[in-house]
């Protein structure tokens, strides 16, 4: 890593970089090694967003540090609150360019200590999905690994200064984008929390979801087998997918279905398989078709009823066809449970984040 600031280069953002990496800058920097990894605790474990924050580093020591990093964390906008506690962070990224995060507290359900992020990977999303805000924004660029990271520093901080009592426990990539087509920013981003000396979340607290990108299913097996995986299958005719899932035209059923066995393999766990209930896709037919597709993959089955998102035209099926659904593919020896609503009045719930809202 060579200083590039003296040519007015901005250095690499501190919030994506690794204790080792930060250690590196260091010593780099002319300073002991210890210095790094100071640094890297006072950001990833305390959120610091300053380095006036930074109490056991000199002044001098800071100075040296800040002319080859970037300390620039997400401002953040704007909190909605919800009826049932989870609150949507609407954050500016240093481009002008926006993202949300949302925070789910399950502490009133009476999950001690448990709150859950859920992150964004990407601004918009190129995949399109039609029922889905993000998809029907478009995309705009990916977020960086620091990017990612400093959505769960900014929460973390907001939590400390609201004085909230919860910090987060488990994490969800299941935001604005694809994380399989941003993959090594993610990984980085999830490594980065994982760390001991940073946010310290566990892999087998954090679940990614994927509209099915395949060489990304058998990357996350390689590289971290232990985070959940979840894949938005929706639908289980190509016919269907094609049209709610556009990237089913690349990776159509079979190919995905194939995958999905694989990280079964190879992973060692099973996964969890997501689908949105609409009118279109919550029928006898989907259930049998959905049955013979998953027969065999050691899966959980995730129901979401479709939260509302303007001009999406997908509407949510009557309760009593949701639980026929249901009951059909429980009969068929499948494990399904219905997603818990959390934020739909602030539209801060699955498929609703967006870049430009009206009503923020
Ligand atoms: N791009 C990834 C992760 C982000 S979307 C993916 O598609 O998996 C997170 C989940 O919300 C996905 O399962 C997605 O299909 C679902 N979703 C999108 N729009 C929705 C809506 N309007 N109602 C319910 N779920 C929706
Ligand atoms: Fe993208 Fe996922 Fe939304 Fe589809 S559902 S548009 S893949 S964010």
């Amino acid at each position: 890593m060579k200083n590039d600031n003296e040519k007015g280069v901005p250095g690499p953002d501190i919030y994506g970089l690794s204790a080792a990496e930060l250690t590196d800058v260091s010593l780099e920097a002319g300073l002991p090694s210890y210095r790094g990894r100071q640094a890297f605790e006072w950001v990833q474990r305390r959120a610091a967003a300053d380095w006036a924050e930074m109490k056991n580093i000199s002044r001098a020591d800071r100075e040296k540090l800040a002319g080859r990093l970037t300390l620039e964390p997400p401002v953040l906008l704007q909190v909605k609150v919800s009826k049932d506690g989870t609150r949507k962070f609407l954050f500016k990224l240093a481009d002008g360019e926006k993202i949300e995060s949302v925070l789910m507290d399950y502490r009133r359900d009476g999950s001690r200590d448990r709150a859950t992020v859920c992150l964004s990977v990407q601004v918009g999303c190129p995949i399109g999905c039609p029922f889905c805000a993000t998809g029907r924004m478009g995309f705009r660029r990916d977020l960086t690994a620091g990017e990612i990271v400093g959505q769960l520093l900014a929460v973390t901080a907001y939590a400390r200064r609201a004085d909230a009592g919860f910090r987060a426990t488990n994490l969800v990539f299941m935001g604005m984008g694809e994380p399989f087509y941003n993959m090594d920013s993610f990984l980085r981003a999830a490594r980065i929390l994982n760390s001991e000396r940073g946010q310290n979340i566990g892999a087998r607290r954090m679940t990614v979801s994927t509209a099915g990108v395949v060489p990304g299913i058998l990357r996350l097996a390689a590289e971290a087998p232990q985070m959940g995986l979840a894949v938005s299958l929706h639908a289980g005719t190509d016919e269907l997918r094609d049209v709610i899932v556009p990237l089913n035209r690349k990776y159509p059923l079979a190919v995905l279905m194939e995958a999905c066995r694989e990280y079964v393999r190879r992973a060692g766990r099973r996964l969890t398989f997501e689908i949105a209930m609409t009118k279109e896709s919550a029928t006898a037919a989907q259930a049998r078709a959905l049955a013979v597709l998953l027969r065999g993959i050691p899966a959980h089955i995730n129901l979401i009823p479709v939260n509302p998102v303007p001009g999406s035209g997908a509407e949510r099926p009557a309760a009593e066809r949701a639980a026929a659904f249901q009951r059909a593919l429980t009969e068929r020896g499948l494990a399904v449970t219905v997603r818990e609503e959390k934020g739909v009045d602030i539209e801060a719930a699955c498929g609703q984040l967006r870049q430009e809202f009206n009503n923020f």
